[in-house]
């Protein structure tokens, strides 16, 4: 027996297709959807995820206190141009020198600590050496938080929202900033490290 080489009314195609799209779909893992159900909560299970302010830093504006020149009888007074430097207890950039936008994210964070013994994690301090703690804040896809940016904790409600207007609590900088990409390099969330200050 053998097949014709062109059947008649063409090639019936009732076979199970080798990629099956709507299989794929059901089994594969979605990050962006798990990470928002772990962050908002779902139906079925509660928000897990806190409220932070994402301070992000633009970096190609100084603030108006950088290098500011006193004019008049305060000429003298409040040259810093010699520092390079900005007003350190500024109102309008807090002391950083450049002017930013605060953002409303949610997030989860967790603490790393770094093996002891592995070079380069300890620093010696004043009451020995230190192991070195990072905390790892974990972002929605969409978020795309940036190298030296600013973590701000503030308080949240006990409905899991934050109290307004914010009340600051610790702030990081960010020091590492990595995207998670999965299937054909979508970002599916972002892990942003900062050094745990607090001693
Ligand atoms: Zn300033």
């Amino acid at each position: 027996m053998s097949f014709p080489l062109w059947p008649k009314g063409g090639v019936k195609n009732n076979s199970i297709p080798l990629h099956n799209k709507l299989h794929l779909e059901s089994t594969e893992i979605d990050l962006r959807e798990s990470l928002k159900g772990i962050l908002d909560g779902t139906d079925n299970t509660p928000q897990r995820g806190h409220w932070v302010i994402l301070r992000r830093m633009n970096r190609n504006q100084r603030c108006e206190c950088w290098n500011k020149v006193g004019t008049g009888d305060s000429i003298y007074d409040e040259d810093n141009r010699k520092y390079d430097e900005p007003l350190e207890n500024c109102p309008l950039c807090d002391g950083s020198g450049y002017t930013y936008n605060d953002e409303l994210h949610i997030t989860r964070r967790r603490l790393v600590s770094p093996v002891i013994g592995m070079s380069n994690q300890e620093r010696e301090t004043p009451i020995g050496i230190m192991n070195v703690a990072y905390v790892v804040y974990y972002f929605k896809h969409n978020v795309s938080p940036h190298r030296e940016d600013k973590i701000i904790e503030i308080e949240n409600n006990a409905y899991g929202k934050p109290v307004l207007p914010p009340i600051h609590t610790e702030q990081y900088n960010i020091s590492v900033v990595e995207p998670l990409r999965d299937q054909l390099g979508r970002i599916e969330y972002w892990r942003a490290s900062v050094k745990a200050e607090v001693i």
